[in-house]
């Protein structure tokens, strides 16, 4: 804009002195002419004034001194044109001027003129002749520069002067130039209205303000889908990874960054190099969603990736990570179980059949009879415990139970477990004690009553004869509630400790068969646990005893 306005500015004022020049030349050449036509005019006059006072002998000597001091030519024709006196040249050798049309004009009007250019020397002569009282003809002439003579001759300083105008006037659009188009250069765009600026562009800011406003309110609404996009994605466990056409990561959420660790705002290469997030992610860019398992430090996840079709940017993708660590593990366990469960009630049923089958086939002795009726009620007496240990234990899973948490006092919960199992302690020579205040927590009471039996029944089954059980309960300086079942026992080796909670692991099999255990007393505990937000730990030395502890969350008072 700036060169423009210049331009513009510059050829104005070049072509305003061009014209200028031109015109008063031309006003110049024309006012001299006309000066010295009238001044020929005059000074024929004159002369024709004093040709009429002197007499007829004495008009040569006339002409002779006017001659002698005019500047002009001048010239004496006879009335049939013969030259009688020149002041420039020898009047005898000039030819007959009565066919010049100046002379021939005035011989017959009383006055003529014309004018003769002379191309070569740039000059004009003006003529002016005039009929004396005589009849004979005075004719004046004059030279002057022709217009182009007046050019030539102004040519160089004209040009002198052009070359110092042009460069005062070129200074002069420098100037200008930049006073016009400084105030464009410092317009406050984000601003519009508070410019105070040509009225002109008025119009322009008025727009320009309108969409601003317009633009913020845009990008306002982009920032806060943005914002919220991120709320809701950093949110997520799951991982999400959008990625452009070229495999460059757009966006990724905390969870996606934690599990893939590589570097987000470059290629998917430098997100991850894993081989199954590579598959997927190139098969998505391709256009083909995929879907694959994939172990990232010690976890696995589902890695789906599906393209975003999009006419104009090309296949973009999408990855969506799902955690399935626990699920894969339930899974496992759940198979494991079933096998398990097939397998521990398969012992005790082959046994019943084969008991049942031996006395039915008569091949039994009638005094062994009563003793393997006796084994088919043990054994069958052993499949009801883990029947009802299995339906205890699913029970356990289903998360309605805690919608049935009332506040249930544990100390009577204990001393009543105590009471039930008494016969059991004194048969096996142990003793049982019970010490603590009445401590409340909120939960399922069956489940309760039966974490805190199994615990007891294990003291007194894995104890030693003249051995102790102590069930505790207390508060911590945490305002938690400690329950602690404590035994005298033959303990359990460290190999184990981390195991016995398991379903169906038993330290020492045939032990646990003959005290009727079904290994899943310990997981039965575990759950209901579980189910009570309770924290469960076991301490034990092999041969001094065992010590459980189930931490429970204090009672809400509202
Ligand atoms: P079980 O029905 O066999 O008792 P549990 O799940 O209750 O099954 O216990 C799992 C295993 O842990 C038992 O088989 C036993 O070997 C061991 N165990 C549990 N409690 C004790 C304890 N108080 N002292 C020693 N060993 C124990």
């Amino acid at each position: 804009m700036t060169k423009r306005v210049f331009q513009s500015i510059f050829l104005c004022a070049a072509v305003t002195l061009i014209l200028t020049a031109v015109f008063t030349t031309l006003f110049q050449y024309r006012t001299a002419r006309e000066n010295l036509q009238t001044q020929i005019e005059e000074e024929a006059t004159y002369i024709s004034e004093a040709f009429d006072t002197v007499e007829s002998g004495a008009r040569a000597s006339l002409f002779d001194r006017i001659g002698k001091i005019s500047q002009n030519r001048i010239t004496w024709i006879s009335e049939n044109g013969e030259v009688l006196y020149d002041n420039r040249a020898d009047a005898d050798n000039m030819d007959n001027h009565l066919s010049r049309p100046e002379v021939s004009e005035a011989a017959s009007d009383g006055a003529g003129e014309s004018e003769r250019d002379s191309a070569t020397r740039k000059t004009e002569t003006l003529y002016y002749a005039l009929r004396l009282s005589d009849g004979s003809l005075l004719r004046i002439a004059a030279e002057s520069a022709s217009l182009w003579g007046v050019l030539a001759s102004t040519y160089s300083p004209l040009l002198l002067i052009a070359a110092v105008v042009l460069l005062l006037a070129g200074f002069i659009a420098f100037v200008l130039t930049r006073a016009i188009v400084r105030p464009f250069n410092t317009l406050d765009l984000k601003h519009p209205l508070e410019n105070k600026t040509y009225d002109e562009l008025s119009p322009l800011l008025r727009r320009l303000d309108k969409q601003n406003q317009e633009s913020h309110e845009q990008v306002r609404l982009l920032t806060a889908r943005q914002e919220e996009f991120d709320l809701i994605t950093s949110g997520m466990q799951e991982g999400l990874v959008i990625f452009s056409k070229d495999g460059t990561v757009l966006s990724a959420n905390a969870a996606a960054r934690a599990i893939l660790s590589g570097e987000t705002g470059g290629s998917y290469l430098q997100l991850c190099r894993e081989k199954h997030y590579l598959s997927v992610v190139e098969s998505a860019l391709a256009g083909k969603a995929k879907t694959k398992k994939m172990k990232q430090g010690g976890r696995v996840y589902t890695l789906t990736a599906t393209p975003v079709q999009n006419s104009l940017a090309g296949n973009a993708a999408v990855l969506f990570i799902v955690d399935i660590t626990d699920s894969e593990l339930s899974e496992k366990m759940r198979r494991e179980f079933s096998a398990n469960v097939s397998h521990e009630l398969k012992t005790p049923l082959t046994s019943i059949l084969g008991y049942a089958e031996i006395i039915g086939n008569g091949l039994a002795e009638e005094s062994d009879i009563p003793k393997f009726a006796d084994r088919i009620h043990k054994e069958a007496a052993r499949l009801l415990t883990l029947i009802e240990d299995i339906i205890k234990l699913s029970q356990l899973d289903e998360d309605e139970l805690r919608a049935e948490f009332v506040p249930v006092k544990l100390s009577e919960l204990c001393q009543s477990v105590l009471q039930e199992l008494s016969q059991k302690a004194e048969k096996a020579g142990v003793t049982l004690h019970f010490s603590g205040d009445e401590q409340t927590v909120s939960g399922f009471e069956p489940s309760l009553y039966e974490m805190i039996y199994n615990l007891c029944d294990n003291a007194i089954a894995y104890n030693k004869p003249g051995g102790r059980v102590n069930v505790s309960l207390e508060k911590t300086p945490e305002n938690k509630i400690r329950l602690s079942v404590r035994d005298t026992g033959i303990g359990i080796a460290e190999e184990h400790l981390g195991r016995v909670f398991e379903r169906f692991y038993r330290v020492d099999k045939s032990h646990s068969k003959e005290t009727g255990g079904t290994g899943l007393g310990l997981s039965i505990v575990k759950h209901a646990a579980l189910m009570h937000d309770a924290e469960l730990s076991i301490e034990s030395t092999p041969q001094v005893g065992t010590t459980v502890q189930i931490l429970f969350k204090p009672l809400k008072t509202n």
